[in-house]
């Protein structure tokens, strides 16, 4: 029996299956799709993302062939609104929106996965799943012809109308927004204001809608606009007439010349009751459908995605608790309300038509928005460097740091530089201690015994230095604080392991917290 499927090869699935697999964990992708779409739908990765997604044990080419957009422009018709400078800031390599094509990312992540010794069966229907007295029974439908197989685990990546979810009978709630969205790759040849489409994003707001331009890379550029209509045009003239006018009629006339794909969809705002059922579960679109404003889908769900793995691949080696489930759930879903609330916030204000509305937002946003605190904080909830989890209740030490975001800091050890996130890939936690001597680290590695396949130690010599950029100001002078940080593999703070006279008993201690089944 294979010990987990993933319904769905898409990003969600995709990363979920590369991770469980670099952690030692068997999993097979059902895909109903026999090929990928040529086109892409989503194209923003966000900063945190890009960030985590070095987590992974393999490139996946964001960094070299991503497009980065550093600025994001908002526009009341030709005036402008605001600017949104997504640069750098002290403990953040590159905040840019990383415009890359879904497809390209899917292709690479199956390539990642496939080299990992993960099975992908394309062309793969599931349509039921039992439940067995060990496992479950999967039904699919493969090539005209049902078949069935065993799993211990199966997680739905099989997005927004899974089938997973429908079988197990989780409520999604939520409403269709009352718009469509037309959705088109285009090359716009010439355009009536200098606004400087291949670099920055581009939105406009106009009491007959909101349009928004973003680059994609080779000249094109993705066009978002809400619109009444419920289908594209039959022929590629009929949609550049209908795509010029509807940008004239928002403000600003453009040319475009050339429409690579093109499409209109009725999107929905919906969340899940509940991200599990024994050991169903669920990740991505499965879970949580947004707006296409804010472009927080694909980044919400990859991050569903490392936040599972590392839980996942514990509880099937029974080294944690059935807790993880529960625990996955409390983060990742209180996550996707908080992104549901802004973005359905961002969308109502922007498809607004009432002239009065328009007035007050174009105020609030000239007013409010154009202080550097509250465009700062904008830019961290977008680029989910705000997202940070709630410490486990029964936490002893570093509550005040736990569930805060650490970045891929390099730190020395003497004469060697060790990466973070290297650390982190193998899926344990990650212990994080001053010093000068890779020899201490055997050595306090030995002296952990059997925790040492939930801990790996890392040492830094520039510890206190480079963990202030995530803590706020830690010093080795301060009496009595010598600290030890101990990081769980998504590269959250688990907290600071403080009493060294026992190391293994506190590290137990917290490792117990998180649901983790330590004892020896
Ligand atoms: C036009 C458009 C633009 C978007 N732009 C952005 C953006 O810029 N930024 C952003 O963050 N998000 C964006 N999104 C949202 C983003 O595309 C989704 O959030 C993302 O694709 C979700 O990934 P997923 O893996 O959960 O689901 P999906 O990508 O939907 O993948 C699910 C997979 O499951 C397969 N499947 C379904 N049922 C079965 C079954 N019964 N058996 C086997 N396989 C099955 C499907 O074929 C599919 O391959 C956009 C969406 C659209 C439509």
């Amino acid at each position: 029996m294979k010990q987990v499927l993933i319904v769905g090869a898409g990003p969600v699935g995709l990363t979920l299956g590369t991770l469980l697999c670099q952690y030692g964990v068997e999993c097979v992708v059902m895909e109903k799709g026999k090929s990928r779409l040529s086109a892409s739908k989503a194209f923003s990765l966000h900063a945190r993302t890009v960030e985590m997604l070095k987590l992974l044990n393999a490139d996946i080419g964001v960094d070299a062939k991503a497009v980065k957009v550093e600025e994001m422009r908002l526009y009341s018709r030709h005036n402008l609104l605001s600017k949104m400078r997504f640069g750098k800031s002290s403990n953040t390599e590159c905040r840019a929106i990383h415009s890359y094509p879904q497809n390209l990312l899917e292709s690479e992540l199956e390539t990642a996965f496939c080299s990992h010794g993960g099975l992908i069966e394309k062309g793969t229907k599931v349509f039921q799943i039992d439940h067995q007295p060990h496992g479950y029974l999967v039904h699919y439908k493969y090539q005209d012809e049902v078949k069935s197989q065993c799993f211990d685990y199966v997680v739905g990546c099989d997005g927004a109308n899974s089938i997973v979810r429908q079988l197990v009978n989780i409520n999604s709630l939520g409403c269709a927004y009352s718009e469509n969205f037309l959705v088109a790759d285009c090359k716009i040849e010439s355009m009536s204001h200098s606004f400087d489409y291949q670099k920055h994003g581009h939105t406009f707001l106009s009491s007959k809608g909101y349009a928004m331009l973003f680059p994609i890379g080779q000249d094109y550029t993705r066009i978002v606009i809400d619109t009444d209509r419920q289908y594209i045009g039959e022929s590629e003239s009929e949609n550049l007439a209908y795509l010029n006018s509807e940008l004239e009629a928002r403000g600003f006339s453009a040319h475009i010349d050339n429409v690579k794909w093109i499409s209109v969809a009725n999107v929905r705002s919906s969340l899940v009751s509940k991200y599990s059922v024994d050991n169903i579960i669920l990740a991505g679109d499965a879970c949580h459908i947004h707006s296409p404003v804010g472009g927080q889908g694909l980044n919400t769900g990859i991050q569903d995605a490392f936040n599972l793995a590392w839980r996942l691949a514990f509880l099937i080696k029974s080294q944690g608790s059935s807790a993880l489930l529960r625990d996955y759930e409390y983060e990742r879903r209180a996550v996707a309300k908080r992104v549901l609330k802004m973005t359905n916030s961002m969308h109502n204000m922007f498809v607004t038509k009432s002239k009065a509305r328009a007035f007050v937002r174009d105020f609030i946003i000239r007013k409010v928005q154009a202080r550097t605190s509250v465009n700062n904080k904008r830019i961290e909830q977008l680029s989910g460097y705000a997202i940070a989890y709630q410490p486990p209740k029964n936490l002893s030490n570093g509550i005040k740091y736990a569930g805060k975001r650490i970045g891929n800091i390099s730190f020395c050890t003497g004469p060697r530089t060790q990466n973070l996130y290297n650390a982190l890939r193998e899926g344990k936690f990650v212990l994080v201690m001053p010093g000068t001597k890779e020899l201490d680290k055997t050595a306090i590695e030995k002296s952990l015994g059997h925790l040492s396949n939930w801990v790996k130690v890392l040492i830094a010599s520039d510890f206190y230095e480079k963990l202030s950029l995530y803590t706020g100001p830690q010093k080795a002078s301060t009496p009595g604080f010598s600290n030890y940080l101990l990081v769980r593999p998504d590269a959250y703070i688990a907290g600071m392991v403080t009493n060294h006279s026992d190391l293994k008993q506190s590290l137990e201690t917290m490792l117990t917290q998180y649901n983790m089944e330590v004892r020896a």
